[in-house]
């Protein structure tokens, strides 16, 4: 049988403290050119490589709810924030390939500054085991192709794992890395969150349901 588009299923973690367009824009773009049955954003509970959220678990998930509500192929998943400890994608990809079974394919999608760090996550070889690996290229962090450098990564051991179209990742159920087209924005969380703490806008870098749950909640602005 051939593999459709239907069996895809994106991953997308991350902190989002908050989720802004960047997410949004790059989900949308692989849910529509890969015909993705589903994007699952899947906000960190404690994760191990960064200094923790500003905001709690539940305003960044909330954020993440009022964000993609519009969106039918966007599905929030909290596994992560209910999971006690650190947070490891690669106990999330495994939890999903058993719930999802064999059909499907899964995706992992990550910006370019995330994967440069692929070598510093936990098990992380597994995880060509159980998805590919879809990378968005973003402003400043290298890796427009595969032939930029990859300080961490060992070069030998994803050689062979480069897809050159999306007619490759159907081809195998796991293993396989793209570089994904989308637009690049030069928009971060980081770069938000200062805007907001030094009273500047931060309008148009993200949904306005996420920034009046900022402004509501004083999220970011140091009065919390
Ligand atoms: P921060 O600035 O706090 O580090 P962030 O903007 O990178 O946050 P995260 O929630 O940490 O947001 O990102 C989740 C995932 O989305 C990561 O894989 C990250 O590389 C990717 N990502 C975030 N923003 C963009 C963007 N503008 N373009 C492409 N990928 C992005």
């Amino acid at each position: 049988m051939s593999r459709v588009g239907s069996h895809l299923v994106g991953i997308l973690g991350g902190t989002f403290d908050p989720i802004h367009y960047g997410h949004l824009r790059i989900s949308e773009e692989l849910v529509e050119t890969m015909s993705l049955r589903e994007m699952r954003f899947i906000p960190a509970g404690a994760p191990r490589l960064r200094t923790p959220p500003l905001a709690s678990a539940y305003h960044r998930t909330t954020m993440v709810q009022a964000a993609i509500q519009n969106n039918s192929r966007f599905i929030l998943d909290e596994r992560e924030i209910h999971r006690p400890g650190v947070s490891y994608s690669v106990d999330t990809v495994r939890e999903l390939r058993l719930e999802m079974g064999e059909d499907v394919t899964l995706c992992l999608v990550m910006g370019a500054d995330a994967f440069m760090k692929l070598a510093q996550w936990h098990d992380w070889h597994d995880l060509f085991g159980l998805c590919h690996i879809i990378i968005a290229a973003r402003p400043g962090h290298g890796l427009t192709t595969r032939l930029d450098s990859l300080p961490q990564v060992p070069r030998e051991e994803i050689t062979h794992r480069w897809a050159d179209s999306l007619a490759d990742l159907e081809s195998a159920p796991c293993g396989l890395i793209y570089i994904a087209p989308t637009t690049l924005l030069d928009i971060s969380a980081t770069a938000i969150r200062t805007l907001i703490s030094t009273q500047s806008s931060a309008r148009y870098l993200l949904p306005d349901a996420v920034l009046d749950y900022i402004e509501t909640n004083h999220l970011y602005s140091g009065e919390e």
